[in-house]
């Protein structure tokens, strides 16, 4: 059974990542979606579809059992409910998904090139990126083309062609902070690209390792 104060607490949670996302620009209108699972019971609270991240409110948040069922709400389900519930579903390791709409980052996914992990914090938090199409049809991504990529337990991030970006964590501050990190990758991706070309010169090498215990040890 769902824990009224679970539930209370996570939902304050979510409106406080989701009023940081907007804040930092990383997503503006009501687009992107942000979930995080309940303990007390199989179930994840998410914002539902016309909701803008910094408009969410305990009321209008919904709570969606792991079998697709939602608890009564006036609110449209989300677009992209179907795979959130899927990446809790095929990882217990995800308790929390940050899916935004960055603009360097989804810039960088539109022009079908891969944000190169070229920080070493990127390397350390992150390790890859991958890029998922969009679907066979030309829509947007779905369960099908995401979910194979998550089954990965190494993959904690993607970035999604014409769409945005997804972060995953235990936490949902642990997703944000990973949503955060693309953008700046993509972003400082943008500038050292543009440097590299504007002065003509041989892209220096990228670093191998995220930590210098890491370097050491190798
Ligand atoms: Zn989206």
């Amino acid at each position: 059974m769902i824990d009224p104060s679970e539930l209370y607490h996570k939902k304050d949670e979510l409106i406080s990542i989701a009023k940081r996302c907007f804040d930092l620009r990383l997503q503006t209108n009501a687009g992107g979606n942000l979930s995080v699972r309940l303990d007390s019971a199989d179930a994840i609270i998410i914002k539902p579809s016309g909701v803008g991240f910094n408009e969410c409110i305990q009321d209008n948040l919904q709570v969606v059992h792991l079998d697709g069922s939602i608890e009564p709400s006036q609110h449209k389900p989300s677009k992209d409910l179907g795979f959130h519930l899927d990446l809790y579903r095929i990882r217990q390791d995800i308790r929390a998904v940050v899916h935004c709409h960055s603009p360097w980052a989804t810039g960088y996914a539109s022009a079908g090139l891969p944000i190169p992990c070229l920080t070493v914090q990127t390397i350390e938090k992150i390790g890859q990126i991958p890029l998922i199409p969009l679907s066979s049809k030309g829509g947007p991504q779905t369960a099908k083309e995401i979910s194979p990529v998550f089954r990965d337990i190494k993959v904690v991030a993607a970035v999604l062609a014409n769409h945005g970006t997804i972060g995953v964590g235990k936490t949902l501050i642990a997703a944000q902070y990973l949503a955060e990190i693309i953008e700046e990758t993509a972003q400082i991706a943008y500038i050292r690209d543009t440097l590299i070309s504007t002065h003509n010169i041989a892209p220096p090498p990228l670093p191998q390792f995220g930590t210098a215990i890491d370097a050491e040890k190798a």
